[in-house]
């Protein structure tokens, strides 16, 4: 097949998407079933450009990007253009972003290829890097990462491979510029903190921290500590030029961005010394061995577009949204709003009701057609309450009657206005219910 068929079927696929009837019943049966979906820091639909975009490259541009053949090139030229697109967005450069599976193995091969580099003393060449010294290497985090930044730096402490410091955020929800600046030691090599929390949705001060680093590095003729952000949960609503936030590394998804699941990146700074965590074929420069996820890397980059795009309006938009529904659920009484009430992502409210199990709570919403979560996501298939929730300083029980509702395209002034109508019913049920009056200290 000539480039030039293949680009025609590419087309001719596109549009046949477009008008297929299976598609939009697909669409109108989940749109009946669903009144109000409010998990959106869960996951969101892939937005119906995204999908198009995506779709020839499974079937017709399908090759191996790593073949040199016509095919091969055709869908290295999609991945190019993703690339380019993605840099563009990120203000980088293109050899800068490294396609993984996801959010959490961007997080993993920032914190152990960051790691390695100075653990494994072959690809330092001899040269041991300034600021490092002697003793094992140090890396700052805060209490409220996402697990995937928090598991691979308690087993790298635990393993013995790294001494770990945890800053606290304050009761807000928001840790503070000083405190992390003032945990910089001399072996200091990597800073790591989320950009927006998932669970409550507070804006971290990433740009502050960005700019005390570099004013450490250059006092102190350091390459060291590298600076590493988690922007899953605000690359929809905030700013994510890696020159004006000053990180060295930066990761996103596109299951959080209206793209696909089980696509990712990682932005590494050019200089940036890192070491690989899969090897293998040599993809992604040597960083991020495997067939690259063509598709996948076509509709995240259509993803990230489309958001950057929608950002100003939609931020407007769901903060008008947001703050009826707080309000409106403060209403309720012994409740509480966790995290900043401005600091915080336009699509995100996580409020305590006392006296409640969040998971009664949320499985009665369900029943009545809204979904939401309790704690995050990936915790809740456990009892334990939330981290994020306790290192806020809040009571177990405060953190297990939590509710998170995270907004997203699809969220209406109806549907917001059906949670505030349903909710005190529910509280109402589930209190009169509660055995044990409970923990009252936080309120
Ligand atoms: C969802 C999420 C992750 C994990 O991403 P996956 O793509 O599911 O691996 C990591 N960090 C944050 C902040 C997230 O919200």
């Amino acid at each position: 097949m000539t480039q030039k068929q293949t680009r025609t079927q590419l087309a001719a696929c596109s549009s046949q998407l477009e008008g297929s009837a299976e598609l939009q019943a697909t669409a109108k049966r989940s749109y009946v079933m669903r009144k109000a979906y409010m998990d959106h820091a869960a996951t969101t639909p892939v937005d119906p450009a995204v999908l198009k975009a995506m779709l020839p490259y499974f079937s017709v541009a399908f090759a191996n990007p790593s073949s040199l053949h016509s095919a091969g090139q055709e869908a290295l030229a999609g991945v190019k253009q993703a690339r380019k697109k993605i840099a563009e967005i990120l203000n980088g450069h293109e050899d800068e972003v490294v396609f993984t599976s996801g959010g959490t193995e961007s997080d993993n091969l920032a914190i152990c290829g960051i790691v390695n580099s100075v653990t494994q003393p072959p690809l330092l060449r001899g040269a041991t890097p300034k600021g490092v010294g002697g003793s094992i290497p140090h890396v700052i985090t805060t209490e409220i990462e996402h697990h995937a930044v928090l598991e691979p730096l308690n087993h790298l402490e635990k393993t013995g491979k790294i001494e770990l410091t945890k800053i606290k955020s304050g009761p807000d929800g928001v840790v503070n510029v000083k405190d992390v600046l003032d945990a910089i030691k001399s072996n200091t090599i990597l800073v790591s903190v989320i950009h927006a929390n998932n669970e409550i949705g507070t804006i971290q001060p990433v740009e502050e921290i960005g700019k005390g680093i570099l004013k450490w590095r250059k006092a102190n003729s350091s390459i060291y500590p590298y600076l590493h952000t988690d922007a899953c949960q605000s690359a929809g609503y905030l700013d994510i030029n890696v020159e004006k936030l000053h990180v060295d590394l930066l990761t996103l998804n596109g299951g959080k961005v209206y793209g696909p699941k089980g696509i990712g990146l990682l932005f590494v700074r050019r200089g940036t010394k890192i070491q690989p965590v899969l090897r293998g074929g040599g993809q992604e420069k040597g960083l991020r061995s495997g067939t690259e996820n063509v598709p996948g890397i076509v509709g995240l980059a259509k993803a990230l577009e489309l958001t950057h795009a929608h950002k100003q309006d939609e931020t407007a938009r769901l903060e008008f949204l947001r703050d009826r529904l707080i309000q409106g659920l403060l209403r309720i009484s012994k409740t509480r709003l966790n995290g900043h009430a401005e600091k915080r992502l336009p699509n995100n409210v996580n409020i305590s009701f006392m006296d409640i199990e969040g998971e009664a709570a949320m499985l009665y919403l369900d029943a009545k057609g809204v979904q939401c979560s309790t704690g995050s996501a990936c915790a809740s298939s456990s009892l334990d309450p939330s981290h994020v929730i306790l290192a806020l300083g809040m009571s177990y029980e405060a953190a297990h009657g939590s509710l998170r509702f995270t907004l997203g395209k699809s969220t209406t002034k109806a549907d917001v206005d059906y949670v505030i109508k349903i909710m005190p019913g529910i509280v109402e049920r589930l209190r009169k219910m509660s055995p044990v009056s409970l923990d009252m200290k936080h309120f």
